[in-house]
């Protein structure tokens, strides 16, 4: 990680979900409804750095989308093949494999057909050395008027800030609306933190069957929910769902994210 990433370390087990459950700021984010976040009528673009982050972060958006029968598009960056670091049961080429798989079962499990996905298989943790490629290749795929999501620009992983500019760079050019979500925010950040732009963030609600879907498709992403075989812990551990699976989803327009 690089210096412009040194105050939103992802290291430790983060701000506990019972911390950010008391906080009275947290009820008190503006809500959005769903036809305001994305018109009827008009196209979700989806943009997920990792297999998963459309589940954790979007996941249950996709849902309410797909239940609207909305058109949606995820476009997955990269396959996730860096998420076990010398592991022998895992090498790259599998893994890739495996999460490929995993995210088309949760697509599934969100009620998304197959096709709604575009793979451009970028290489997992080297997302900001292929910036301008990414950017160009965003835009051959949005169309003028699409409604685009990405993670947050300042999220505190290094794949997930370029995720989030080189979306804003392709949304300026199309035309399109963007906006993006927190992930890793919830593990850094603490309750008020001035790095976030609170007042600009809405909160869409999820019916408790949206939830449902999300925690459905969440469990499709097992290599990221088990230990793993070089005694590191799994990546989404039980203190980091937590933070994930809340009855809301959280967006910030682009242009008021940093
Ligand atoms: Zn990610």
């Amino acid at each position: 990680m690089g210096a412009v990433v040194f105050d939103r370390q992802i290291t430790g087990e983060g701000t506990p979900e019972a911390e950010w459950q008391t906080w009275p700021g947290l009820g008190q984010l503006s809500r959005i409804a769903l036809d305001e976040l994305v018109p009827p009528g008009r196209r979700a673009v989806v943009v997920a750095p990792h297999p998963d982050d459309e589940v954790i972060a979007f996941g249950g958006l996709l849902a309410l989308l797909a239940a609207r029968r909305s058109a949606c598009h995820v476009i997955a960056l990269t396959d996730g093949e860096a998420s076990h670091p010398g592991s022998r049961n895992w090498p790259p080429g599998l893994l890739a494999k495996a999460r490929i798989g995993e995210s088309l079962a949760g697509l599934r499990q969100l009620g998304l057909p197959p096709h709604s996905q575009s793979r451009l298989s970028l290489p997992d943790g080297r997302l900001a050395a292929c910036d301008d490629r990414l950017a160009q290749r965003l835009a051959e795929l949005l169309r003028p008027g699409d409604v685009v999501f990405s993670t947050w620009q300042l999220d505190g992983h290094p794949d997930h800030e370029a995720a989030g500019q080189a979306t804003a760079r392709a949304c300026s050019q199309v035309v399109c609306r963007h906006w993006q979500a927190p992930v890793w925010m919830w593990h850094w950040a603490r309750p008020g933190d001035a790095r976030v732009p609170w007042s600009h963030m809405a909160r869409l609600a999820l019916p408790d069957n949206a939830v449902r879907q999300k925690i459905a498709a969440l469990a499709t992403h097992q290599t990221q929910l088990a230990p793993q075989d070089t005694g590191a812990p799994a990546v989404l551990p039980g203190f980091a769902l937590a933070r994930m699976l809340r009855g809301f989803e959280y967006f910030m327009p682009a242009g008021n994210a940093s």
